[in-house]
């Protein structure tokens, strides 16, 4: 939640001083001055940041949330910029092994799927049999089921 411009906060060095809060983070560097001896603590969002301990709650809340929130969006943004989606074909997917001649456990039975069997030609030059495949290739439909 977004405290009002001038909503009045407390300060966290010294209770009696009330700041607005669009105000707040200036007035914390100069009162950060009178207390050179608060306890050090980092952050818990990034480590790197090292706060004053009654500082932290502040900077988690109003400067480490909103750095971190600037961040992701800048990466978003770079991202998108520098890889734009690429839709790539799926392959399509055939049970049909072409290149291989030897296959003998497989008996269609022509009387009930004969629309579906692709007949393969055997007796022909290589490069016949490569055309003869991509015609029967056009014609062929799936079975519904499949
Ligand atoms: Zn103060
Ligand atoms: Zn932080």
């Amino acid at each position: 939640m977004e405290p009002e411009p001038h909503a009045m906060m407390s300060c966290p060095y010294n209770k009696a001083h009330q700041v607005e809060h669009y105000r707040f983070h200036v007035h914390l560097q100069k009162c950060r001055r009178q207390y050179p001896n608060c306890n050090k603590v980092s952050c818990p969002l990034d480590a790197t940041h090292i706060v004053n301990d009654v500082e932290l709650d502040y900077h988690v809340k109003n400067v480490c949330t909103k750095r971190i929130l600037f961040e992701s969006q800048l990466y978003v943004t770079d991202d998108e910029a520098r890889a734009p989606e690429v839709i790539i074909p799926a392959p399509v997917s055939t049970d049909e092994n072409w290149d291989d001649e030897n296959v003998s456990s497989y008996k269609p039975d022509l009387s009930k799927k004969a629309s579906n069997i692709i007949v393969k030609p055997r007796g022909l030059a290589p490069a016949e049999r490569r055309k003869l495949r991509m015609e029967n290739i056009k014609t062929y439909r799936p079975q519904e089921d499949q």
